[in-house]
């Protein structure tokens, strides 16, 4: 992997916003703040076009977002009020927050993946979530009094149940409407179901999103009450974008790079690794829930500092090495409640 964003990688390692950067002719890199995360920032991409601009992913919704949405379009010679289009990769609030705002100021239409419009938080949320949700942990084996600990307050998450729904479809293979750029959709499911990266050809780069990053391997997840093999999803996601090894990579986080089939094969082979530490953790404990599974793997902070969000994070990783490795036939369900899982 080569880091071509070195600017930004500075700016990353000094913890600073890095600098509103032109990466093409007409296409813009502009950060946008994400307040106390250590991801510390979106990097929001503008396509500038004769009627207009067309923005992806325009980050978190905070004041400081919106100052600086606003000027890094400034410095990119262009206006809020010339944005014709937004286009999410997914609707994780750190991408899609701003949305709304953007389209309330310019008039902008919002587009996403169909699938991806149905896992809106405002769409999925019900009355009767924190009960769904506790019973899910537990029936995952969590502890009683840690499920009630972790499950999702509705307060907490009211700020991204009013996210913006979407005006238009963007599918699989679809072009941007714009006339200086040829930008074609990827759909690439895994990190969500309906995760877009978007492919410029003629200027040599993908805009990964969060489907792929430099240096994190993003969560791919299944919470204890949903179903699904997101995994199976991701892992044929990495084997379709390695074919865009010759582009530069321009990700929704840390930095750009080039080497696209590289970290691919990286991100594959973690996940190999995980499965085989899940089989033999198997191995040692015959059949085990995911929450004992989950507390026996490596955490890079260890299992025991993994706590609220983070810990319930790496239950649905756990979860879904769990499908996938139903999938691939290493492991099945047995019988019983808790859910309990053996080779
Ligand atoms: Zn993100």
């Amino acid at each position: 992997m080569i880091v071509t964003g070195s600017a930004q990688r500075e700016a990353w390692q000094q913890r600073v916003l890095p600098p509103v950067e032109r990466v093409r002719p007409d296409v813009w890199s502009i950060p946008v703040p994400i307040p106390d995360s250590p991801l510390r920032y979106t990097l929001s991409y503008a396509f500038l076009d004769d009627t207009g601009v067309v923005l992806v992913d325009p980050g978190w919704d905070t004041g400081d977002g919106r100052a600086a949405l606003t000027a890094g379009l400034r410095t990119a010679g262009t206006d809020l009020g010339d944005v014709t289009g937004v286009v999410v990769t997914h609707v994780h609030p750190d991408h899609h927050g701003l949305s709304g705002w953007v389209r309330e100021r310019s008039g902008a239409w919002i587009g996403m993946h169909p699938v991806e419009a149905r896992t809106l938080p405002g769409r999925v949320w019900h009355e009767r979530r924190a009960e769904t949700d506790r019973a899910g942990l537990v029936a995952h084996g969590a502890p009683e009094a840690e499920a009630a600990a972790l499950t999702t307050d509705a307060r907490r998450i009211s700020g991204v149940l009013n996210m913006a729904e979407p005006d238009r479809a963007i599918e699989d293979g679809d072009l941007l409407p714009l006339a200086r750029h040829e930008v074609r959709a990827v759909w690439t499911p895994g990190h969500t179901p309906g995760h877009l990266c978007l492919h410029e050809a003629g200027a040599g780069i993908l805009l990964t999103g969060d489907h792929l990053l430099p240096r994190i391997s993003p969560n791919i997840g299944v919470h204890a009450h949903e179903d699904g093999d997101p995994l199976s999803a991701y892992l044929a996601s990495l084997e379709q974008t390695a074919k865009f090894g010759a582009d530069e990579a321009l990700p929704a986080h840390e930095y750009r790079f080039r080497g696209i089939d590289g970290r691919a094969a990286d991100l594959i082979r973690h996940h190999d690794e995980r499965g085989a530490e899940i089989l033999a953790i198997l191995h040692r404990l015959g059949p085990a829930t995911a929450w004992d599974i989950a507390a026996g793997l490596t955490w890079s902070r260890g299992w025991a500092a993994l706590r609220g969000m983070l810990r319930r994070m790496a239950l649905a990783e756990t979860l879904a090495h769990l499908r996938y490795l139903v999938t691939t036939g290493a492991v099945r369900p047995a019988e019983g409640t808790p859910i309990r899982w053996r080779i």
